[in-house]
């Protein structure tokens, strides 16, 4: 049923110090081969701190691992004198496959607007890594009844300027902030409304084809026990999660939700 390969991605936060960072992918390994999971069918990738990205990687390669990793930022910038920032090429050189933009918590606390979250994406894709660029409305906004228009709004502004072969390439997350960390998991037809919507902009914009590769994922409060449900729907293409996504048999089991 799926028109596209399903990706499940694993923002870890700011949690998981380098050592911690290397069991914990060990675990999911062993148990993503205990399930019989597999990566054709299901992508998966963790985003981890930057500071553990080395050791992801030097297991990843060490053990042939098929679980792609990413980073959870990148720099406006290309290098420089600007401290305290890590740039595309320094994530590619990582081996890097992804690049989440614009999570709500960056938005948030870091005031990033859909601006700073574009060249984001574009420092992501010059550096060939794949965006995972987030956008979703908070509560206020959805009790409004304007979830759709707001959400369309950041996707806009969001790729701008991104022609259309790269957007086909790219990751676009639907994230109800309301839905993140609060165990209130939007519906699946609310997942499906918003994802449908972001799938139909996109349409508009770059056309059916475009439209038709662009995978969409959905985040908020995902967990093994209700991600089936969620992945059912047509305009659904995977999960961001957070909080399941630090114990290795409930990512584990996200992953294997087929
Ligand atoms: C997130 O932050 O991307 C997220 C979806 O978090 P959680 O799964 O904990 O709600």
């Amino acid at each position: 049923k799926h028109a596209r390969i399903p990706l499940m991605a694993g923002n870890w936060k700011s949690n998981l110090n380098h050592q911690e960072a290397v069991v914990l992918v060990q675990k999911l390994a062993w148990t993503l081969s205990d399930k019989k999971h597999d990566y054709g069918k299901v992508e998966v990738v963790v985003v981890p701190p930057f500071t553990d990205l080395r050791s992801v990687q030097t297991l990843v390669d060490g053990d042939r691992l098929e679980i792609k990793y990413g980073a959870q930022d990148v720099s406006t910038h290309d290098g420089g004198a600007y401290t305290g920032e890590i740039s595309a090429a320094m994530l590619a050189k990582l081996g890097c496959s992804y690049v989440v933009v614009g999570h709500s918590e960056r938005r948030e606390y870091h005031a990033e607007a859909d601006e700073v979250v574009n060249e984001k994406a574009k420092k992501a894709i010059a550096g060939e890594m794949t965006p995972i660029v987030c956008v979703g409305e908070g509560l206020d906004v959805r009790k409004e009844g304007r979830h759709v228009e707001h959400t369309l709004a950041q996707v806009d502004g969001s790729l701008a300027g991104i022609g259309a072969e790269q957007v086909g390439d790219l990751v676009i997350a639907y994230e109800p902030v309301w839905a993140i960390g609060t165990g209130e998991v939007a519906t699946p037809d609310d997942a499906q409304e918003v994802c449908a919507a972001i799938r139909g902009r996109i349409e508009e914009v770059h056309g059916e084809e475009v439209a038709a590769k662009v995978r969409i994922l959905y985040g908020g409060s995902v967990k093994a026990a209700n991600v089936a449900g969620i992945m059912e729907k047509a305009d659904v293409d995977g999960c961001l999660v957070g909080g399941a996504s630090l114990q290795a048999d409930e990512f584990g089991g996200i992953c294997r939700f087929y």
